[in-house]
């Protein structure tokens, strides 16, 4: 049993029945440093406990105030009664036979953040390697973007996920599998949602993850994918803490992006790839592009060659992610046409990798996260044929 999920469940039943009866209390998972720092001096602790609190949360994964030893027992009673964890609920866990779990959660209905009430669920799918694990977490439940490949577009979107619920995904997921930790951990905001359209509790769940007194994980096994909101691509070139870019690109003209991504008539390819070339790029780092192969449609060597032309001259690698069967009308392009798409664009210079979704058995594939009770449904965050750093997710923007 992981060690705190169950207080942590605990506790977020504990401050629901506070808030049905009027005293909510304070939700501290998702605040900075800062605003903890700043939420201890309110109480009238010192500003440092805030830091301890902070690292508590983040660095450790302690879920509930009594198992915080770094604080004084008589401040983690305080805390309690004035403060919550909120945690969601693991409605549900699909273990997939590669080593994947699908989690189906429950977030907190309250929406003291939202106009909404609504209850709200998302997935998160946690993904073993050798060395390392990759967690795909969700930045909003469902989407509003309508991608025709993605099952996540079928829901629409029900409301944006609040920093505290984007980071409690990762902990939740790393803290279920903390006896079979690998020494590296890879984040790839490839769930359901667009980030981009939930900016500023995306960039705050990031600033915490990046963190090095927080949870610590290095901008290069960070990746946050788009489909490809170009404000938000110039946004966040402006931030000094940056994850990894990933574009879904998915077609080789505008007419043929038009098709499967309607918000390609919003940013055709010409602004999207003008955002990605003035993106900045450290000493090593360089823009991924993922393009779902969808057999007979965009998964000619004339597309390849396309997609070669549009990307010429900049730092990239191409991620091909073959469709999944599924309740989607589409079909999987041939192993063939797979490998003649990847060579052709290794022809004109541009190192493209297959990447073959993890999960399916437990609808935890690309393009399937959308709340399957079934034994199937999330991101295709791969396996692949050739050498790389991150793994690719999927359909999911
Ligand atoms: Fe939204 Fe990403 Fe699905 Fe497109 S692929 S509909 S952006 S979740």
């Amino acid at each position: 049993m992981p060690r705190q999920i169950e207080s942590g469940v605990a506790e977020s039943a504990k401050s629901s029945a506070a808030e049905l009866s009027g005293a909510a209390k304070d939700n501290v998972l998702g605040k900075s440093r800062d605003e903890l720092r700043a939420a201890m001096k309110e109480i009238g602790e010192p500003a440092y406990r805030g830091a301890q609190l902070y690292h508590a949360l983040y660095a450790e994964r302690r879920f509930d105030f009594a198992s915080m030893s770094n604080l004084p027992a008589a401040l983690r009673e305080r805390l309690a009664q004035r403060f919550r964890i909120g945690m969601p609920e693991v409605s549900r866990r699909f273990h997939s036979s590669d080593g994947s779990v699908r989690y189906l959660l429950a977030l907190d209905a309250r929406g003291e953040e939202f106009s909404s009430e609504s209850p709200a669920r998302v997935e998160a799918v946690f993904m073993p390697w050798a060395g390392r694990q990759t967690v795909c977490i969700s930045t909003q439940a469902g989407c509003a973007v309508e991608c025709r490949f993605c099952l996540t577009a079928q829901l629409g979107l029900v409301r944006n996920l609040t920093a505290g619920e984007i980071l409690a995904q990762v902990l939740l997921a790393l803290e279920e599998n903390r006896e079979a930790l690998a020494p590296r951990t890879n984040v790839v905001l490839m769930g359901q949602g667009e980030p981009l359209l939930n900016y500023e509790p995306v960039m705050a769940a990031l600033r915490v993850m990046l963190d090095p007194n927080g949870m610590r994980l290095g901008p290069r096994h960070v990746t946050l994918s788009t489909s490809g909101i170009v404000p938000g691509i110039e946004r966040l070139g402006r931030e000094k803490v940056r994850p990894r870019l990933a574009i879904s690109l998915n077609a080789s003209t505008d007419e043929e992006r038009d098709a499967i991504m309607p918000i390609n008539r919003k940013y055709p390819l010409d602004a999207l790839l003008a955002a990605c070339r003035e993106y900045p790029l450290g000493p090593r780092e360089y823009l991924t592009f993922e393009y779902v192969l969808l057999g007979g449609f965009n998964d000619s060597t004339e597309d390849a060659r396309r997609v070669a032309r549009l990307l010429a001259g900049m730092r990239v690698k191409v991620n091909l992610i073959p469709w999944n069967p599924g309740e989607l009308p589409y079909r999987p392009p041939t192993a063939e046409s797979t490998e003649e798409f990847r060579q052709a664009l290794d022809a004109k210079g541009v190192p493209a990798f297959v990447r073959y979704s993890r999960g399916l058995d437990v609808n935890a594939a690309c393009g399937q996260l959308s709340l399957s009770e079934r034994g199937s449904l999330v991101p295709a965050i791969a396996s692949s044929s050739g050498p790389s750093a991150a793994p690719s997710a999927t359909t999911s923007a």
